[in-house]
């Protein structure tokens, strides 16, 4: 794409913030035929989506449709109709036309079979930049100039422009050495638009470890197990960290522990770390490895009868104390529910998403700010919340097209009144 110095935008369409809902929106307006530029305020685009490749790029998930939808929790309708729209199919198809089919992961994940973000967005960027849309780095969107003009902040000094229709596609406010800050809050708060507060989501938990536990077992997975934090169950892996826990588990428990965390300033996770047994059968085992082996050690018998490792013996102990139960019932139970108190949430910087945002009553139908004609929103910016698998990033493209498209019927509208 043209990287152009001076200003430009006025009478097109200007999209703010090159990631993924910015980017597909300017290549569903392109397709109409409109005049797009993009605003960027990072020296480059795209970065959060070219670090999500770091990760093996997880697209999108193969579930069917109604599970898929169930994980946006209580599903604002708008962000339900924007991705029966634009389903996880037509994602893999457009991957695939820009040369990087995609394959379904064990996990039922989606990822390009390159595993990697820059070939996908390289080829996609000159696919937009072919269809005759401008990228404009290092331009800083700080506020609105009047019902329709937009104010940058450039490396040539304040330029605003007069846009026909803006899209604001600048992300949440997690990693923001990306580029997405969340400042927006402030511009979008003055003109009248109501917005949920941004919390890290997706995000790891602080545990007070002790200092045995945090020395022997930084660093180590927690495979195969499940955590609770009121009635959300997740399984998955953890990773022990100096001070909490990460990974995917707990990542998908953000939401509820964020909500115990403001009520009652710490919050309860509840390990499972056998979650395929039952307590009865957990018992059963321990009951055998007691009677054909009296004088092994404990943490000798939760290893051969339960394939419990050093971590998650030693995270048993953790939660329950030094002496666990001899009982091979007791025992069971305390391996079934091993509670940990949560002191925090890992800061916005260290989440992979955030939740909150511009809530949903202050859109229309079309994705356009009630309080600013004219004006879009889509992607991360926009007040849901997922866990990872893809979720995220369906979101993204999927209100990235739903706002181009509105934004073409708008200005056809208008055209024609
Ligand atoms: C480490 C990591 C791994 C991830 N892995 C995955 C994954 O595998 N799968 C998945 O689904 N999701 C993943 N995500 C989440 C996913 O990348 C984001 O949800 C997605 O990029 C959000 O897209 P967006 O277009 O809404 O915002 P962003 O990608 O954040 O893009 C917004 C753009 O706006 C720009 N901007 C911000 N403010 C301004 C301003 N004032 N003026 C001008 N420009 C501005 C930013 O610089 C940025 O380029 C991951 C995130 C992280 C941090």
């Amino acid at each position: 794409m043209s990287a152009a110095p001076e200003a430009a935008g006025d009478g097109g369409v200007a999209i703010v913030g090159a990631g993924p809902a910015g980017l597909m929106a300017a290549q569903a307006l392109a397709e109409r035929g409109h005049a797009v530029v993009i605003f960027e305020r990072m020296p480059s685009p795209a970065r959060k989506f070219l670090l999500a490749g770091r990760g093996g790029l997880n697209l999108t998930h193969s579930e069917p449709q109604h599970a898929f939808l169930a994980r946006y929790g209580e599903t604002p309708e708008l962000l339900a109709k924007a991705i029966t729209s634009f389903m996880p199919q037509h994602l893999r198809d457009w991957s695939d036309t820009l040369g990087e089919p995609t394959f379904v992961g064990s996990s039922g994940r989606v990822f390009p079979k390159s595993f990697k973000a820059s070939p996908l967005a390289r080829a996609w960027l000159a696919r937009l930049a072919g269809m005759g849309v401008t990228l404009k780095t290092r331009h800083r969107f700080i506020g609105f100039d009047g019902p329709d003009g937009l104010v940058f902040e450039t490396p040539e000094g304040e330029q605003r422009i007069r846009p026909a229709a803006t899209l604001l596609a600048l992300g949440g406010a997690s990693w923001a050495r990306l580029g997405s800050d969340g400042a927006w809050t402030g511009p979008l708060s003055k003109a009248g638009v109501a917005i949920s507060p941004l919390a890290p989501s997706n995000v790891g938990c602080e545990i007070g470890w002790s200092e045995t536990f945090r020395e022997r077992f930084a660093g180590a997975p927690l495979k195969r197990i499940a955590l609770a934090c009121g009635d959300m169950i997740q399984r998955g892996e953890a990773v022990v960290t100096e001070t909490g826990l990460e990974g995917g588990a707990v990542y998908a428990l953000s939401r509820p522990l964020r909500e115990q965390l403001a009520g009652a300033g710490a919050a309860q996770l509840v390990a499972d770390l056998r979650p395929d047994l039952s307590v009865d059968e957990i018992a059963a085992k321990l009951t055998r490895a007691g009677e054909s082996k009296r004088s092994d050690t404990l943490s000798n018998r939760l290893r051969k009868a339960l394939a419990l490792d050093p971590v998650a013996i030693g995270l048993l102990r953790e939660a329950h104390g030094v002496d666990l139960p001899r009982a091979p019932e007791a025992l069971a139970a305390a391996i079934k529910a091993a509670p940990l108190t949560v002191t925090g949430l890992r800061p916005m910087d260290r989440a992979i998403s955030s939740a909150g945002g511009v809530a949903f009553p202050a859109i229309d139908d079309a994705f356009m700010l009630k309080a600013r004609p004219g004006t879009f929103i889509a992607g991360e910016m926009l007040d849901w919340e997922a866990p990872t698998g893809g979720y995220l990033l369906q979101a993204c493209f999927a209100t990235g097209v739903a706002a181009g498209e509105g934004i073409a019927a708008w200005l056809k509208a208008r055209e024609s009144a």
